[in-house]
């Protein structure tokens, strides 16, 4: 097996290393210690197409290769992990769009969402689910063309920013196996009902928020549905299947925050 970079994976560190040299690690340490967020160096990744990199091309993004997806999360996170995770749950939200989105959703935010204009995340965690995320006490009740959403996240990244934010719902908690009653709902910012808590205290990985979400009365329209609900095949991947890729992101951040 070949592990050499591509010339143009190559081509494409470089590029990311220079990037990162000049503009985020002179910052890093003021700016992490500080809690600041980085508007200046989001920008410069607007510019860059980052926040495209899993969007296909036909919605304006630059779908570049699982290894290049990798060596964006080293050479930045070299720098200052904190802007990693700007980019981190933001691509796995578009990754789940234009795999398992309607072609009205795709239309609808991927063009946005690959520019940067807007941005997301992903809403999974809960205060008693973490790991187990069949424990989620969120719940979708149907009510005419709406789910009306009650509970609440925490620890997620990006919310403030986060506009659509996709937000993992119980749609049937009574269900067997748990994992069956689970759906994913892209909720907009200024939906009445959805809130952004407090920034919660963390050890690092400053820049990026990481928030409570609360969801009292909120109406979400059934066409924000991504990839069905549960009881189809598609509704139960749209949440699993980047899990996989955020693994990914994950191990290439961690490993170059700890060392060279
Ligand atoms: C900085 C930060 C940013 C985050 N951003 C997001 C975000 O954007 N969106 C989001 O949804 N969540 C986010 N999270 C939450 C994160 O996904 C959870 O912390 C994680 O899933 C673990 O859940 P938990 O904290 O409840 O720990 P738990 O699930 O309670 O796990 C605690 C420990 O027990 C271990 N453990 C759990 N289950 C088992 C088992 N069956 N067998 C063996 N060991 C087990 C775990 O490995 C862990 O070491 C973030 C967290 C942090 C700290």
């Amino acid at each position: 097996m070949d592990f050499e970079l591509s010339e143009q994976q190559a081509a494409f560190r470089d590029l990311m290393r220079d990037f990162a040299r000049k503009s985020i690690r002179p910052v890093a340490r003021e700016w992490e210690l500080a809690g600041r967020y980085p508007e200046g160096i989001v920008e410069e990744m607007k510019a860059m197409g980052l926040f495209g990199m899993l969007v296909p091309e036909e919605y304006g993004g630059i779908a570049i290769d699982a290894v290049s997806y990798s060596v964006v999360f080293e050479e930045i996170s070299k720098a200052w992990m904190g802007v990693a995770g700007i980019l981190g749950s933001h691509s796995l939200a578009t990754l789940m769009l234009a795999k398992f989105g309607t072609p009205e959703q795709r239309t609808r935010w991927l063009p946005d969402l690959a520019t940067g204009k807007r941005r997301s995340g992903i809403a999974l965690t809960e205060p008693q689910a973490g790991s187990d995320l069949q424990g989620i006490a969120t719940v979708a009740r149907r009510e005419g063309d709406c789910y009306v959403v009650n509970g609440s996240k925490t620890w997620i990244t990006n919310a403030r920013h986060a506009d659509p934010l996709p937000v993992l719902v119980k749609t049937d908690p009574e269900a067997q196996p748990r994992h069956r009653g689970i759906t994913m709902l892209m909720i907009e910012q200024g939906t009445p009902g959805f809130t952004v808590g407090k920034d919660l205290d963390k050890l690092g990985y400053k820049g990026p928020e990481s928030s409570e979400v609360f969801l009292s009365d909120c109406r979400v329209p059934v066409e924000n549905v991504l990839g069905g609900e549960s009881t189809s095949p598609g509704g139960r991947w749209a949440w699993r299947r980047p899990a996989s890729t955020a693994r990914l992101l994950m191990r290439a951040s961690a490993t170059r925050s700890a060392g060279p």
